[in-house]
């Protein structure tokens, strides 16, 4: 019998769970799959409810976790094989080989004079970067990583000098006894290169709404400020394309809950950026669930900004301008609009990172990719990997799920 709890996956929800469950008084390991905590909320600009950056509400967690001694984190890490059952699991996770000295150096300085680059994950491809990285400046564990694959072999004869970096490590095993298991493993941006009518992700000034939070975010690729990737131009028209593969059934057939919201706080960061560009929003429904209908009055309010009812039919690119076109239907009027724009925003919706995934767990996904049970053996679903959800809701489902833990667990 074991009191640990096991957290799979180190986003906003299960650093939650983890933390919620360490403080009070429980032993929890984290085990997550890239080589920094944080997940998604990282890489956005600014977050509901009080649009605060990142930095502000993932620092308080790291500090947390540094604090607490209770809690272990593994990253690069992934659950292998789970036996046993409720109060007693035995759960084998491998590691990769992080390649870097385990105490903290600034390896910062060797990085940038490193060749070798790949393309850059955590800004969705819009630049690239070294083989030794940070995903961002406030990164945490704060310890760089290493991608053997993308060094050239001059970068190898480099590093083979330098020090501080671990060529010759090895994958590595270890084998946790739990009694409960929280399952936060997130979600991911729909794959845009299956909206064939929408540039199937060919379309340079076509970006989804995940990339467009890395244009306007102060560590991303242009520095906070929104340009066109194709020639780094600041845009004077930009439309809005809702539901983008969700609520259909070829794609996601379900409401992705947040895109709404996210693509009216966007239109918010291009109207401070420009206060005269031209914005326009194609939806089906606007959804903007309890107080956060405030932001849409708020943004229905901007006279640069323009609500069209309707489904966006295609969009193509103007190889001579770099420019998108649009054609959409405009259900209220009962026309149909083409329209050209400086850049498009795909409002892109969210699928749980276990769609199409294997998970050693004895825990069932509904068709979509979400977890439906598991609770009679002491695994409980945290935030999107349950429903898609807001940052706000995925605090109190972790905490939940870590509540529900804690009393599988209790007194063993
Ligand atoms: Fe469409 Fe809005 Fe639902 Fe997203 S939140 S799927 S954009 S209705």
């Amino acid at each position: 019998m074991s009191n640990s709890i096991l957290v799979v996956g180190g986003g906003f929800s299960g650093l939650t769970a983890a933390i919620e469950a360490a403080e009070l008084g429980y032993d929890v390991y984290i085990v997550e799959k890239t080589p920094f905590l944080g997940g998604r909320v990282a890489q956005l600009n600014k977050y509901f409810p009080k649009l605060c950056p990142p930095s502000c509400g993932l620092e308080i967690q790291f500090q947390r976790i540094r604090k607490n001694p209770r809690i272990k984190f593994f990253t690069q890490a992934e659950l292998v094989s789970v036996s046993g059952n409720k109060g007693k699991y035995k759960a084998k996770v491998r590691i990769q080989p992080r390649h870097t000295v385990p105490h903290s150096v600034d390896l910062g300085l060797l990085a940038s004079t490193l060749e070798g680059e790949s393309p850059n994950e955590f800004e969705f491809g819009l630049t690239n970067r070294k083989a030794l990285y940070r995903s961002m400046p406030f990164a945490f564990p704060g310890r760089y990583v290493l991608d053997p694959a993308a060094l050239s072999t001059k970068d190898k004869i480099k590093l083979a000098n330098a020090g501080g970096c671990l060529l010759d490590e090895e994958p590595r095993e270890l084998e946790l006894e739990v009694g409960s298991i929280v399952i936060a493993t997130g979600w991911k941006p729909y794959d845009v290169t299956r909206l064939t009518n929408l540039g199937a992700g060919s379309i340079k000034n076509c970006v989804s709404n995940m990339q467009l939070e890395r244009l306007a975010s102060p560590f991303g690729p242009t520095k906070g400020i929104v340009k066109r990737p194709s020639d780094g131009r600041a845009p004077r028209s930009v439309a809005f394309v809702q539901c983008a593969g969700s609520r259909d059934q070829n794609h996601l057939n379900f409401c992705s809950y947040i895109c709404c919201m996210a693509s009216l706080k966007q239109a918010l960061y291009l109207s401070e950026q420009d206060p005269d560009i031209r914005v326009t929003i194609f939806y089906i429904d606007l959804r903007t669930p309890g107080r956060y209908m405030n932001v849409l009055e708020k943004v229905k309010a901007a006279p640069n900004v323009r609500f069209v009812k309707g489904k966006v039919a295609e969009i193509t690119e103007n190889s001579a301008t770099g420019d998108v076109v649009l054609v959409a239907e405009d259900a209220v009027r009962g026309e149909k609009l083409t329209l050209t724009y400086d850049m498009v925003v795909l409002a892109t919706g969210m699928q749980p990172t276990l769609a199409g995934e294997h998970l050693p767990l004895p825990v069932a996904v509904d068709e979509d990719g979400f977890v439906v049970s598991g609770e009679d053996a002491g695994i409980f679903a945290a935030g999107c990997a349950r429903m898609p959800l807001d940052v706000m809701r995925c605090a109190q489902s972790g905490t939940s799920a870590a509540m529900k833990a804690v009393q599988t667990v209790k007194g063993r």
